[in-house]
């Protein structure tokens, strides 16, 4: 296996990208915060079947963190995550120092307003504020070319799309299918903080999931009906506490009166230390 390169500064970053393009290159950016796991480098698979280099950022962005939040204690090794991004054909690796992404405070911010509010946004009233910002500083770093992010974090992946077109970003943005542990769980780095007493009861996130969805097979339209089908599965795990458990349209995120075209399925818990969230996409003209 060949050893990926790692640069800290985005003017090396920039230099690497740019030798790329000259030599008529298409490139890949896989934002992430490290501590990676397979479904990490799925969307880094993905994208090196789809460009000449691709370029992992591992960078653990201190603005999308409350207080409180597990910024101090997020995993992070880079020495495995480097011999990962090789694994999976990585060709670069963008680890910069927060010094590099923030010489200063920043008192310029992206809000994706509306979308940065609902679900997640209402646990986490900061957060996308804080990913949209350091992702929009990543993408003028990296410049045009595909970006690669999973539909694990449905609600990031449907801002980002909105804030690159929004401010038309030369970057396309491609969302990638959700990796999951064989019994459903899907991956996380923050699985890590996971008990051995608590991984099995973890898996009722996707129990959830599955039981909104066999509601809507089996007939059912009407939003509160679905919700509460997957909020007494939640319930029903004691090690669980939940959060939030929505069906919203697909596009738009919206909660619709009556249950109709493509929708997500959205939940997320805590479990013990652990902060989870997942969902799951339905197309009600499809069943
Ligand atoms: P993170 O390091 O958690 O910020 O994630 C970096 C990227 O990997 C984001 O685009 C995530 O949505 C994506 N990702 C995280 N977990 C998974 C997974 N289980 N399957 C697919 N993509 C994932």
């Amino acid at each position: 296996m060949n050893a990926v390169p790692v640069v800290e500064r985005a003017c090396e970053l920039r230099a690497a990208l740019d030798a790329a393009r000259r030599d008529g290159g298409a490139v890949g950016l896989v934002p992430t915060m490290g501590y990676l796991h397979e479904g990490h480098q799925s969307l880094v698979a993905r994208s090196a079947g789809e460009n000449d280099l691709t370029v992992v950022s591992i960078f653990v962005n201190p603005l999308q963190f409350a207080e409180g939040e597990d910024y101090g204690t997020y995993p992070r090794d880079l020495d495995r995550d480097v011999k990962m991004c090789a694994a999976a054909g990585a060709g670069l690796v963008f680890a910069p120092l927060t010094e590099e992404m923030y010489p200063q405070t920043p008192i310029t911010s992206v809000a994706v307003n509306g979308l940065n509010a609902v679900l997640e946004g209402r646990f986490r009233p900061t957060h996308f504020d804080g990913v949209t910002t350091v992702v929009a500083k990543l993408f003028a770093m990296f410049g045009p070319g595909r970006a690669y992010f999973g539909e694990k974090d449905y609600q990031q992946l449907a801002i980002i799309r909105r804030m690159a077109a929004d401010l038309s970003m030369p970057v396309e943005v491609v969302g990638c299918p959700t990796f999951r542990e064989s019994d459903g769980l899907a991956m996380s780095s923050r699985n890590v903080y996971l008990t051995a007493e608590e991984r099995p009861a973890a898996t009722v996130l996707w129990r959830s999931l599955q039981a909104g969805r066999d509601a809507v097979v089996e007939g059912s339209r009407n939003p509160d009906e679905v919700e509460s089908v997957m909020a007494a599965v939640l319930a029903a795990e004691p090690m669980a506490s939940t959060d939030y458990a929505a069906v919203v349209d697909a596009a738009t995120l919206d909660r619709p009166d009556v249950l109709a075209g493509e929708l997500r399925l959205l939940v997320a818990a805590h479990v013990g230390k652990a902060r989870l969230i997942d969902n799951l996409g339905l197309d009600v003209d499809q069943l």
